[in-house]
């Protein structure tokens, strides 16, 4: 008997390990160095106000399931991608009206961005791919990444918040700026223990006195725009449909992943 458990106790713990390949916060140093990544991601998630129904950590959670199965599925085709932990504080100052609505300034945004890749670069990993899951991120993105277009020694950097495939018929029958139906649902998929769905409801949404503003770009002030921190109808929201949309961003980050990965960083890469 004695035997026997000890038997199953060493089995157990030869099982230990990453829940794949390329999760770096679960792997060793052996392992990192054995897998010999080829390709960075980094997740930028969010900790801010979703309504009354949904958590702060809403779009940290949701950029690193659409990251963990991304990276799984493209890691199991064949890429050697290596998926950082999620940042989960990001750009916020449109949110500061309502409490705890965390947040960075743009320029440190950069900063980290720019840090990050430099030392991608000094891992010996030369592609970076950012994967944004929050508004507020975008412009800090694109300008760190201009900058580093025009610095020497950066990794090749690219960006998406939105990577479902062009045919892809989303299930979501009510489209929302924040909190509404897609966030809902996949929040439903997540993690249905942190979604209060007695609170569902039809969240208003603020309306513009200068209507021109509709096709130009400005900063929106969140407590106005979505008095609840969330706006839009959120009673249609579902597991089904939260897992069908975040399998097809995952399924369009493993395209890109794998496509990437295999591609030669040669003097015109990206360009045949
Ligand atoms: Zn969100």
């Amino acid at each position: 008997m004695a035997r026997k458990a000890s038997n199953s106790r060493k089995a157990a713990v030869g099982k230990r390990g990453a829940a794949f390949p390329g999760l770096l916060e679960e792997m060793t140093v052996e392992e990192v160095r054995s897998f010999k990544p080829r390709v960075a991601v980094v997740a930028l998630g969010s900790t801010e106000p979703h309504g009354p129904h949904l958590p702060y950590g809403t779009d940290t959670w949701q950029v690193t399931r659409l990251c963990r199965l991304g990276v799984e599925w493209a890691n199991a085709r064949g890429a050697k991608a290596l998926l950082y932990p999620t940042l989960p504080i990001t750009n916020n100052v449109n949110m500061k009206k309502f409490p705890f609505a965390l947040r960075i300034g743009v320029r440190t945004l950069m900063t980290v961005l720019l840090d990050l890749a430099t030392q991608v670069r000094e891992d010996g990993v030369g592609k970076l791919v950012i994967v944004n899951g929050h508004g507020g991120n975008p412009g800090a993105i694109m300008a760190a990444q201009r900058e580093m277009a025009g610095m020497e020694g950066m990794p090749f950097v690219c960006w998406a918040s939105d990577l479902k495939p062009e045919d892809f018929k989303s299930p979501i029958e009510h489209g929302s700026d924040h909190a509404g139906e897609s966030e809902t649902s996949r929040m439903m998929w997540i993690r249905p223990d942190l979604v209060r769905e007695h609170k569902f409801a039809n969240n208003p949404l603020g309306t513009l006195k200068v209507k021109a503003l509709r096709r130009a770009q400005f900063v929106r002030p969140w407590h106005l725009y979505m008095p609840q921190s969330a706006g839009g109808e959120t009673r249609k929201s579902s597991a089904a449909k939260g897992k069908a949309v975040i399998e097809a961003e995952a399924r369009g980050l493993a395209d890109l992943l794998v496509e990437l990965d295999k591609a030669k960083l040669d003097a015109r890469f990206p360009y045949a």
